[in-house]
């Protein structure tokens, strides 16, 4: 092992940038760039997801899996593996969600890149909402609500802080002991939290939801005109966070909408028939500015993020640069 970059191809090494180097590498506008960069290349066709595999295993309880896919207008190329052992935290103390992303030279077929997912997720997680929120949300919006608050809450709080001038923060859990986890965030920017019931979510101009819920949490009633809401916790069948007449209410965006419509949120209101298909709209068009996005201040706006393994790849591909930059990716011959 050594360090420093390569020239030739043939010369040219895989690189590792292990787990513990992502937290001092990886910014979170750097995670918003290559999120938003690869929605928009997404909906010109310049970048596409592959089919995900995702199997429970038969061992310790595992679910496992592979997302994947090329980004051709980025020149990325790659998986992220991993998935969840519900066991790890009690067992073996680490995380119960463990990934690894492998990027690939495009070119070649070659291995560039080994790079810790775990960290990654939760930021390009975090990035996608913010993403929706800076093109969707109201550009007065005050309020900002959180459903859920657990690990991914308190980044996706952080990160969406960023893109309004949000004056108060509110929160609803399942678990209420969870919510001094946001209600931390909100006092490191200096804002007020009040924990609310779900009829109070009424008063927030946006609202995260981010949960494990397989059940509608927020009713259509209880979501005033001009919200913009990031539905973040559905990432597969079955799993719910609200009510699928808010859908119907709403202009409906997503990552991925053959995600949307079956593992995503939206996956209830079209199965309820309340919208169909090409009622949801691609976030990277709103990007591109093909699709205008919210037309007026009285307009429900709803981000589906499903997940996608591109998100990843983006994330890990920015993080690599930073690490050579920054003469700390450890350089393999292969
Ligand atoms: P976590 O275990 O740290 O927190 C879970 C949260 O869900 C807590 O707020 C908990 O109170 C709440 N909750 C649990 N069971 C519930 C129920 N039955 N009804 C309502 N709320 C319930 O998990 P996390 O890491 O914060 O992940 C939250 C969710 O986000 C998970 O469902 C995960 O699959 C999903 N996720 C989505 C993406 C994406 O790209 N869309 C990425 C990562 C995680």
């Amino acid at each position: 092992m050594h360090t420093g970059v390569s020239d030739t191809d043939q010369e040219r090494p895989m690189l590792i940038v292990p787990e513990r180097e992502i937290a001092d590498l990886m910014t979170r506008q750097a995670a918003f760039d290559a999120v938003e960069k690869v929605f928009a290349a997404m909906a010109t066709g310049d970048a596409y997801n592959f089919p995900v595999v995702r199997e429970a295993i038969g061992h310790v309880d595992a679910l496992y899996g592979f997302k994947g896919g090329f980004d051709r207008a980025g020149m990325t190329l790659g998986l992220k593996a991993g998935g969840y052992w519900p066991q790890n935290l009690e067992r073996h103390g680490i995380i119960n969600h463990q990934s690894t992303v492998f990027l690939f030279d495009p070119d070649t077929g070659r291995v560039s890149a080994m790079v810790g997912g775990n960290l990654l997720t939760a930021l390009r997680t975090a990035a996608a909402s913010s993403v929706s929120i800076k093109h969707l949300a109201r550009d007065d919006a005050k309020v900002i609500g959180m459903i859920g608050a657990g690990h991914q809450a308190t980044f996706q709080l952080r990160a969406a802080l960023e893109q309004r001038a949000f004056e108060k923060v509110i929160g609803w859990n399942l678990h209420p002991e969870m919510l001094p986890n946001i209600e931390k965030v909100a006092g490191e920017a200096g804002l007020p939290f009040e924990a609310v019931e779900l009829d109070g979510m009424a008063q927030a101009d946006v609202i995260i939801s981010i949960t494990s819920s397989f059940d509608a949490i927020l009713k259509a009633d209880q979501v005033s005109a001009g919200c913009h809401l990031a539905c973040m916790g559905t990432d597969t069948k079955g799993k719910q966070e609200v009510e699928p007449q808010l859908l119907a209410r709403a202009s409906v965006y997503t990552d991925e909408v053959a995600q949307s419509v079956s593992i995503g949120e939206a996956q209830h209101a079209v199965a309820e028939g309340l919208i169909s298909e090409s009622d949801v709209g691609q976030i990277g068009a709103v990007i591109n500015g093909t699709d205008p996005g919210r037309s007026s201040d009285d307009q429900i706006t709803l981000f589906d993020g499903t997940g996608v393994g591109l998100q990843d790849l983006a994330v890990a591909a920015a993080v690599v640069e930073l690490a050579v930059e920054k003469g700390i990716a450890i350089e393999v011959d292969f």
